[in-house]
């Protein structure tokens, strides 16, 4: 145990899968961890040099509430957790003096529209787009629109509210329908992001995940995830990732390159991103890069060096401890995030074991639990859990994962 322990500020949204692995990557590190999220906690009183409570949503005010509570007790590093944080760590990290991504860079990320204007206009394939006001009428902006195009909100996150439409009438329905997830989502959005939403020209192809850690500006590709299903609308369910990719090392150095390049252009230099690309005879397309790490209980797919977890790199990066590789295993390694199949109440999970003993399984993570109401995309953001597998080659994972998924059976009522 080092004499002075490193203090790192853990960022939690309310809803995330990503608290406990961060938690026991800091344990691993011996790092003293103080937790800050939105709402009090009641241990906040019993623990209060480790616990804050913060507004993210004012990035400022967190970040002067933070340097209070570091005169006490000084910050080391900041790590957002999810998408919802990535801001307010970089409004804290610019105010403690720590090396991080600037306001400006995370904040881009996080607005799908101004990314989509800071890649394109620094000349990064990204697919055309346009913004349109809910106040407009959507059957007069259907007019106007080549088809097939996507249709997203501009600040929610996976995939929720993603819709393709072929033609007018389907854009009208997919308005409509963002429109009222909007409406429901409420304050929990920034005013702009609940008033406007992004109309996309759909690139066809295969899709690709890209997992990298910027170190001082370089991006070092830590894992380049396949999704073997196809991904072609009219709603985008994240279901299989696989890596290593099976495509042939020119296409995936095309991928890294070009997401150097936004990363560049955005302005991001530090820690993790994942990053979401199409590939087709056009070349590969940016669909986004956001400055944080795999989402849900992804990561347990990734180990680095000799044995390190996705976290406990990114904590020490933070940290500025030397990185004892970024190397990861050699072995091929894969999840399935269960798709919700309908709408309704969670009664019961069969078939966790048999799917289990699946050749290839490492663990069968049901996340959801009986009595919760499901709720599938595009309103939906929840998986009924992950599976995860490891095998000598990707295809071997990417059939153990099916596999498993057929012996799994979910009674929805
Ligand atoms: P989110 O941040 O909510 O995940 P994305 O913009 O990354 O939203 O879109 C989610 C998914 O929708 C993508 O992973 C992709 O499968 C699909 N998608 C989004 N935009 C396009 C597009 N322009 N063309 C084809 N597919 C798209």
């Amino acid at each position: 145990m080092p004499t002075s322990a490193s203090r790192l500020l853990l960022l939690l949204p309310t809803t995330t899968y990503r608290t406990q692995a961060f938690v026991e990557a800091a344990t691993k590190l011996a790092v003293d961890l103080v937790c800050a999220s939105e709402r009090p906690s009641t241990l906040e009183a019993l623990a209060p040099e480790s616990l804050v409570t913060l507004d993210f949503g004012d990035p400022l005010a967190s970040a002067e509430a933070v340097a209070r509570f570091a005169r006490q007790r000084p910050i080391d590093a900041v790590v957002a957790v999810d998408d919802l944080t990535t801001v307010v760590a970089a409004a804290i990290s610019h105010r403690l003096g720590l090396k991080a991504n600037s306001l400006p860079a995370a904040s881009v990320t996080r607005d799908k529209h101004a990314m989509r204007r800071c890649l394109a206009s620094a000349g990064v394939s990204v697919p055309r787009f346009r913004l349109v006001k809910l106040a407009d009428e959507p059957a007069a902006l259907a007019e106007d629109v080549d088809y097939p195009c996507v249709l997203k909100p501009l600040a929610l996150s996976a995939s929720r509210g993603v819709i393709r439409a072929n033609d007018a009438r389907e854009f009208v329905i997919a308005f409509r329908r963002i429109a009222a997830i909007l409406e429901r989502a409420g304050t929990e959005l920034p005013d702009e992001a609940r008033r406007a939403l992004l109309v996309e020209e759909f690139i066809p192809g295969r899709e690709f995940a890209l997992e990298g850690l910027l170190v001082g500006g370089t991006l070092h590709v830590l894992a380049l995830f396949d999704k073997p299903d196809p991904l072609d609308g009219p709603f985008f369910e994240e279901t299989i990732y696989v890596t290593p990719s099976r495509l042939p090392e020119t296409a995936q150095a095309r991928i890294a390159a070009v997401t150097g390049d936004a990363c560049g252009a955005l302005g991001l230099t530090e820690g993790p991103i994942h990053a979401e690309l199409r590939l087709n005879e056009r070349g590969p397309f940016i669909l986004e890069v956001a400055a944080r790490s795999i989402g849900g209980l992804c990561s347990r797919t990734l180990r680095f060096g000799t044995g390190l977890s996705l976290e406990e790199l990114i904590i020490s990066h933070a940290l500025g401890r030397p990185l004892e590789s970024l190397e990861r295993e050699r072995r091929a390694a894969g999840v399935m995030m269960i798709p919700i199949p309908r709408a309704g109440r969670l009664v019961a999970v069969r078939g966790v074991e048999e799917a289990g003993a699946v050749d290839g399984i490492d663990e069968v993570a049901i996340t959801m639990h009986p009595g919760q109401d499901v709720v599938p995309l595009p309103e939906g953001w929840q998986y009924l859990g992950f599976i995860f597998a490891r095998a000598d080659t990707p295809a071997a994972v990417e059939e153990a994962l099916r596999e498993a998924h057929t012996r799994l059976s979910f009674d929805i009522g």
